[in-house]
């Protein structure tokens, strides 16, 4: 695991910081979100820092994540009635915690356009 030095989440990461975890592997971690924007409002991060998407330079922990963001919606029973990810890069993005992390929402109908 590569951590940055003040990260919030490499420290949610480490476990230095509580959270309510609800999937972990050796890669991954999601927890509930702390202002949650829907009934299920989760956030999945890579143990590993990557500041943003665009940071993330390995193909393989990529098509993971999209794994570890399925198993965590089965184990939400998200997968069912769906849920919407969410990844927000840089300023525009409206990306607030710079160690990347997917949103994913469910346990209500969501809305369009998103954003
Ligand atoms: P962003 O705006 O960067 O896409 O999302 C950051 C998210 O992290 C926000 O939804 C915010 O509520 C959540 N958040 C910020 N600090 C904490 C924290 O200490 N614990 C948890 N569980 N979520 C946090
Ligand atoms: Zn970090």
């Amino acid at each position: 695991m590569t951590a940055a030095n003040d990260c919030l989440f490499c420290k949610i990461a480490a476990r230095t910081i509580a959270v309510d975890a609800v999937f972990e592997d050796d890669e991954f971690l999601a927890f509930r979100d702390l202002n949650p924007q829907a009934p299920v409002h989760i956030l999945l991060i890579p143990k590993r820092h990557y500041a943003t998407v665009m940071d993330m330079d390995d193909r393989a922990i990529m098509g993971r994540a999209l794994e570890a963001v399925q198993q965590t919606a089965i184990k939400l029973g998200l997968d069912e009635e769906g849920f919407r990810t969410v990844l927000n890069c840089r300023d525009n993005g409206g990306q607030t915690v710079y160690h990347v992390h997917f949103h994913i929402l469910g346990g209500r109908f969501m809305q369009r356009p998103p954003g």
